[in-house]
């Protein structure tokens, strides 16, 4: 008989919930766990390679995180690079590409330098290139017919960047949580959770097709719908969620590494930038654009009601917009990537932004990425007016939280998992295998 009460409940099988399975079934003593995800597979959404830009984000080429944010990721990334390393078994989940922060133009130049002085000590591999090193490292974004470009280019290098299969890197997580012996690991696809309720010893959750699973702790990572879920038990009531969807284009293999540009600070998305695709071949990606839709997954019209459940039109959403809208860089901006997406036009103001990364691409070169595309959670905070720049946790310290994960939650996903795992241990009374942990992860978990 299916089993209906469990120490720990997951809602989510992405990369959050995936890491968190992971960590609770290979470094503690819970006994009885289960992940519910509510599509036929694991990472059908944001976590899986098609969805994301499969950076390994360190701080250093994103130059819309201050110092100590940059050092906060860099750690964070750590965790990833580790668990690949020691424990999945698997060395293609990651591949090494060098990363560069591409200046174009005096003002950029500027910029690019005073960030350079600014966290060089974070990273010891991190060097500044000028044009002729650019030529050097990605002779496709210095040079145009055999000649260095006109504008003045300057850069910041790093060898040592990856590219991760977030996707492949969920499965495999929860692959080693399900070989755990002498512990239930439930994993149920096609389950999804409708409603949570507080009861007197943990949470039931309702199930869409019936029934209900009862746990002690609770833990919800469904990405654009964690905070819809939260608010079916009166959590996250001042929150309201943005979603911001994120399209490719594909063009041929015409780069060496990554190429980040320079990122508008009052954003909290990357500008767009060319990526070697570690999924597909001989082909760069440049994106992601960044078009607000009142959906919470792309190419999912029913999910819009998700949406109008976790949007509030009240004076604090209203005020964030406006003031969005106020700001000319901004209003630009949102315009721009709405052009992005339409038919012909989209194609040919889309390529601006990649001549600026790779001067001597053509039109018939790219070609929009169909179906290539995630959507970002960003949320407003309703009573302060405020587009919040990062991830959220809803934590109160009763047994649940939520997650809502956007850029760069896959690359923090052990590291906010650890955190996760030391939260839901506490409150079970369990324990942590401090050794076992520290042997995959090399740093102890978090106190
Ligand atoms: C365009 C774009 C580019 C990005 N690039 C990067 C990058 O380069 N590097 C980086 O680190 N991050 C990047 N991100 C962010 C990253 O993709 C996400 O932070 C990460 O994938 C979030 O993982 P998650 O598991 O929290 O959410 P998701 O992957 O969205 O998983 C949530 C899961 O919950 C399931 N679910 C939802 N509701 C329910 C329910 N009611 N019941 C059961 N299951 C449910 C969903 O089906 C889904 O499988 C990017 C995001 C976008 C959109």
């Amino acid at each position: 008989m299916e089993q209906h009460s469990f120490e720990v409940l997951i809602v989510g099988g992405g990369i959050s919930g995936g890491t968190l399975l992971y960590n609770l079934a290979s470094h503690t003593d819970v006994k009885s766990m289960c992940l519910i995800e509510k599509y036929d597979h694991l990472d059908p959404l944001n976590s899986n390679a098609h969805s994301n830009s499969q950076t390994l984000h360190c701080g250093d080429i994103e130059t819309n995180y201050n110092k100590a944010k940059a050092e906060h990721v860099r750690d964070s990334a750590q965790y990833m690079l580790n668990y690949i390393d020691n424990a999945s078994n698997d060395p293609t989940l990651k591949r090494k590409y060098g990363k560069m922060l591409l200046a174009v133009g005096d003002d950029e130049v500027q910029v690019v330098k005073e960030r350079f002085e600014s966290i060089a000590d974070l990273y010891p591999t991190l060097t500044e290139v000028d044009a002729t090193d650019i030529a050097d490292i990605e002779p496709n974004v210095a040079k145009v017919n055999g000649s260095l470009r006109s504008e003045p280019l300057h850069g910041l290098y790093n060898p040592d960047g990856y590219a991760i299969d977030y996707g492949r890197v969920t499965e495999n997580a929860i692959d080693n949580a399900k070989s755990v012996s002498d512990k239930t690991v439930d994993v149920r696809l096609s389950t999804e959770a409708t409603k949570i309720t507080k009861t007197e010893d943990g949470f039931e959750v309702q199930l869409k097709h019936g029934q209900a699973i009862h746990c002690k702790c609770l833990v919800v990572s469904a990405g654009t719908y964690s905070l819809r879920l939260a608010q079916t038990m009166g959590k996250g009531l001042n929150l309201s969620v943005l979603p911001v969807s994120g399209s490719f284009y594909f063009g041929p293999e015409v780069l060496n590494g990554k190429v980040y540009t320079v990122q508008n600070p009052k954003l909290p998305f990357a500008a767009i930038h060319g990526d070697p695709d570690m999924t597909k071949p001989n082909t760069t990606r440049f994106g992601p654009t960044a078009l607000m839709l009142p959906v919470l997954e792309r190419f999912n019209a029913k999910s819009a009601i998700g949406f109008i459940e976790s949007f509030h039109f009240t004076t604090g959403t209203a005020k964030t917009l406006f003031d969005l809208m106020k700001d000319k860089d901004i209003r630009e901006f949102i315009y721009r990537n709405i052009g992005y997406e339409l038919p012909v036009h989209g194609k040919k103001s889309f390529l601006k932004e990649v001549q600026k990364i790779v001067p001597s691409m053509k039109l018939d070169e790219l070609d929009f990425a169909d179906h290539t595309t995630g959507v970002r959670p960003q949320l407003i905070d309703e009573e302060n007016a405020q587009l919040l720049m990062g991830a959220a946790k809803i934590s109160d310290g009763d047994g649940v939280i939520f997650n809502m994960t956007p850029s760069p939650g896959a690359t923090s996903a052990f590291a906010n998992a650890a955190e996760d795992m030391v939260a839901v241990t506490s409150w079970l009374g369990k324990s942590i295998d401090e050794q076992s942990f520290e042997r995959v992860f090399n740093v102890k978990p978090p106190a």
